[in-house]
């Protein structure tokens, strides 16, 4: 008999113990979760407790939405977070995928059904960001292209090109005389295009969403669209 209280006891401050976890991710990751900058959430822990918490109505029914997986971990603490860390890279991994091939598929639906709600290409993607009409920037990780600023120290004469890294250096030796004075005091400039970019959006309140080449959507991104494009705010023309 005593032995069955003592369990009572025990799954009754097992119970708090797990309320108690709930209401501190509740208050962690709610407003996290209304900020749009939950994206999930890894539980870890030694034994079956962790399920019973998945399962059990502890955590905020929003917050259960966005668990992406849970984990055998066998330290507490600060080195149980380490390993959780640790273990949970193929999820985070696969979790990474899922979204950016979602992410592209909707891309392609906008382009196949011409919504005007997306655009794509250096150019396009450079007015729109000029605009702030940009709402997610996607740009992929395969994108190494740099914009260049030529000027004429003498009149003042300037051009600003994108182009390739290999292209820069035929570029710069072919560019020996300023096509309007014949000067050969030219400048040039060089900047990461990306970078650039990625600034412009940061600076327009505009997401940022880098697409890896380990998808074959992200594959296609890149090659069929040169690994720049962007969801819109509103249609452009
Ligand atoms: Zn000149």
């Amino acid at each position: 008999q005593s032995a069955r209280r003592y369990e009572r006891i025990r799954e009754q401050e097992t119970h708090e113990f797990m309320k108690r976890i709930g209401e501190h991710a509740n208050k962690a990751f709610l407003p996290l979760l209304e900020k749009g900058e939950l994206r999930g959430i890894i539980i870890g822990g030694p034994g079956p407790t962790k399920e019973e918490f998945v399962d059990g109505d502890y955590l905020h029914h929003e917050l259960r939405k966005k668990v992406i997986g849970v984990v055998d971990i066998s330290y507490h603490g600060e080195y149980g977070l380490r390993e959780l860390v640790e273990k949970a890279s193929d999820i985070l991994r696969d979790h990474e995928a899922v979204k950016e091939r979602h992410l592209i598929q909707n891309f392609f639906r906008h382009l196949v059904k011409d919504t005007g709600m997306i655009t794509y290409g250096e150019k396009e993607v450079r007015k729109a960001l000029e605009l702030g009409a940009v709402d997610t920037l996607l740009i992929s990780e395969g994108y190494d292209k740099v914009r260049v600023r030529a000027k004429c120290n003498n009149c003042g004469w300037q051009e600003e090109k994108t182009m390739s890294e290999q292209e820069f250096h035929v570029y710069k030796k072919k560019l020996t005389h300023c096509p309007k004075c014949g000067s050969q005091n030219i400048n040039f400039e060089k900047w990461d295009v990306a970078e650039e970019f990625i600034k412009m959006a940061e600076e327009s309140g505009s997401d940022v969403e880098i697409i890896s080449l380990d998808t074959d959507e992200g594959q296609q991104f890149y090659k069929a669209f040169g690994g720049l494009g962007a969801f819109l705010r509103y249609k452009i023309q």
